[in-house]
């Protein structure tokens, strides 16, 4: 295939063992993980647990990823549709809330494939980076229950720094609307799972919170209504390089964006301190990391 499903348009050749894109993807799937997944939020992975796939590849390659191995180094396992199927067959069995694709967007034809084959009971989540065409998320309309964008960087300077996507806002920003035009707002079941509904996620750098703030206002007055997760877990990994980058936030920087985000009354969730830490990468790649 030729592909242009990310803002990337590269129009790159990706074959079943290699892709020339930004990505460097092939057409193959590549999993890292896919296993029960206790940390995201309390309405995705509720008591129990989250399916959560993690895919090989990612189209931002943020600098500063702490899952570097898989997001910049393509590391993984090769999967058919059908292996995808029968594994999400087993994580539904093992009693999972929900199912997150996780930097699903190069693999979203041969996703659709596997739900063909299998569609699970529960909640499906698309957990992405924000950087998404309109385009490819409609192919995902009336499949995906509830989206977990990022939104990341606000200046154009930051996203060229940090992900070589000066276009990284204007793009994640018209697709966060099509988003919450597909999903509405949110919908909880009595187990406070959310059923529908897009939640976003901020994570907050340091020596930026001025662009956190910004963001903040941006969902209060476009998109009233949709929770918010205020990330406090930075931590530098990947070895990443950019001055400024280099340290985990300060509890100042954490309250004056989280003092925001409560005066501008966003429902949501806060992250606990403990987050900030390399404790919560999970293990990739391992026999273990396949259900
Ligand atoms: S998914 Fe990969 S190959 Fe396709 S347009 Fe994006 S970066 Fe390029």
């Amino acid at each position: 295939m030729n592909c242009t499903l990310c803002p990337r348009r590269c129009g790159a050749l990706r074959t079943a063992d290699a892709g020339q894109g930004f990505c460097q993807l092939p057409e193959t799937i590549l999993i890292a993980r896919i296993q029960p997944h206790l940390w995201e939020e309390p309405p995705i992975s509720g008591t129990r647990g989250t399916g959560a796939v993690f895919f090989s590849g990612c189209t931002l390659r943020c600098a500063y990823c702490q899952n570097g191995d898989i997001s910049h180094r393509n590391a993984g396992r090769p999967f058919t549709p059908q292996e995808l199927s029968d594994s999400l067959r087993r994580l539904v069995d093992a009693g999972m809330h929900t199912i997150s694709f996780i930097t699903a967007t190069p693999y979203i034809h041969q996703i659709l494939a596997a739900l063909e084959l299998y569609r699970p009971p529960v909640p499906l989540v698309w957990n992405t980076s924000g950087y998404e065409t309109v385009e490819t998320l409609r192919l995902l309309e009336g499949v995906i229950d509830v989206y977990l964008p990022d939104l990341k960087h606000r200046s154009e300077a930051m996203g060229r720094l940090c992900a070589k996507a000066p276009d990284y806002f204007e793009r994640a920003s018209s697709a966060i609307c099509e988003m919450v035009r597909q999903t509405g707002t949110p919908v909880y079941g009595a187990d406070g799972i959310m059923q529908r509904g897009t939640l976003i996620r901020h994570l907050i750098l340091p020596g930026l919170t001025s662009e956190s703030i910004q963001l903040l206002d941006w969902v209060a007055e476009t998109l009233p209504g949709t929770p918010v997760s205020l990330m406090r877990q930075y931590i530098p990994m990947n070895g990443v390089a950019i001055r400024g980058l280099d340290r985990p936030i300060t509890e100042r920087e954490y309250r004056r964006v989280r003092d925001h985000m409560l005066t501008l009354d966003l429902p949501g969730y806060l992250q606990e301190p403990e987050s900030a830490s390399t404790d919560f990468v999970p293990l990739f790649c391992r026999d273990e990391s396949y259900i």
